[in-house]
């Protein structure tokens, strides 16, 4: 198991005029090497979520595990478990900061005190994995496209070689072709490196292409889990969540592109 939350609330500033439940009695099981998404409408809980993830919060009751790991335990070594859970912030870009693509993704690599030889074998591991080739080694990230700049965050994350990935809206602010670019990197890692990937979205038709399951956020509490399908089938109640009901089109293509049986399945949609 990658990730098992189990029976977690997180309330921001208890106590205080402010007090706010973010996260109530949340539930999740993420298996090793699945694509999970996590889905909601702003506000609805997603950000706290990933934050739990990796233990950059710690939850105001509940407990977190990380390959079976209880990361608030005692005598865990937080460090050791946090490395194995990368994440992805939204517009990552803004923190590339060194004068090449190379250097800003060994930075996290050379900050593990890691030797030469390992260290470059990490950038070019990373760099490999975003799909940016030895072109690009010696350029600096500010020549680079939108698309292209966010590659080499995730790959700054990548070298850290983490076995589980978090992305919050990796995709937001690309133009079409950057987005469908990045999504079938992310395809690809999961599938080549075994990768467990957690995406965070409010694209219902990215989620229903590329997400094996989804987690659906409403208010705090997760409000359906389940395959795309699964998820759809509530139609209408997602309008109400917020969310936009999906295409039936888009869907039809999905799940053909899936190999999924399209009659049986639409209808299933559709009659929801
Ligand atoms: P999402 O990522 O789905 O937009 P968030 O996890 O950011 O949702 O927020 C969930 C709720 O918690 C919202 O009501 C938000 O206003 C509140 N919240 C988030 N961060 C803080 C914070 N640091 N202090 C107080 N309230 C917060």
């Amino acid at each position: 198991m990658a990730i098992k939350i189990e029976h977690l609330t997180h309330t921001y500033n208890p106590n205080t005029p402010f007090e706010k439940t973010a996260l109530e009695d949340i539930n999740i099981e993420i298996k090793d090497g699945e694509f999970v998404s996590i889905i909601g409408h702003t506000g609805s809980g997603k950000s706290t979520l990933i934050q739990m993830f990796n233990g950059l919060l710690k939850p105001t009751m509940g407990q977190v595990y990380i390959k079976g790991q209880d990361i608030h335990g005692e005598n865990v070594d937080r460090k050791a478990v946090r490395q194995q859970v990368g994440l992805v912030f939204q517009y990552p870009e803004y923190q590339l900061f060194e004068m090449t693509v190379w250097e800003d993704v060994a930075f996290g690599p050379k900050n593990l005190g890691l030797n030469e030889e390992e260290i470059r074998e990490r950038v070019a591991y990373a760099l490999q994995a975003v799909g940016l080739g030895e072109e690009y080694y010696q350029k600096s990230p500010f020549e680079l496209s939108g698309g292209q700049k966010r590659r080499v965050a995730i790959a700054g994350v990548l070298a850290m070689k983490p076995s589980i990935l978090i992305l919050d809206e990796p995709t937001a602010g690309l133009d079409p072709k950057g987005r469908d670019d990045l999504f079938n990197k992310l395809k690809e890692m999961h599938k080549g490196l075994g990768l467990t990937i957690v995406l965070i979205s409010h694209s219902m038709e990215d989620v229903a292409r590329y997400a094996q399951r989804m987690i659906v956020l409403y208010k705090g509490k997760v409000k359906y889990q389940g395959t795309p399908k699964e998820v759809f089938a509530h139609g209408d109640e997602l309008e109400k969540i917020g969310l936009a009901r999906p295409q039936i089109a888009y869907i039809l293509e999905t799940l053909k592109e899936k190999g999924m049986d399209i009659a049986t399945d639409i209808l299933t949609v559709e009659e929801a």
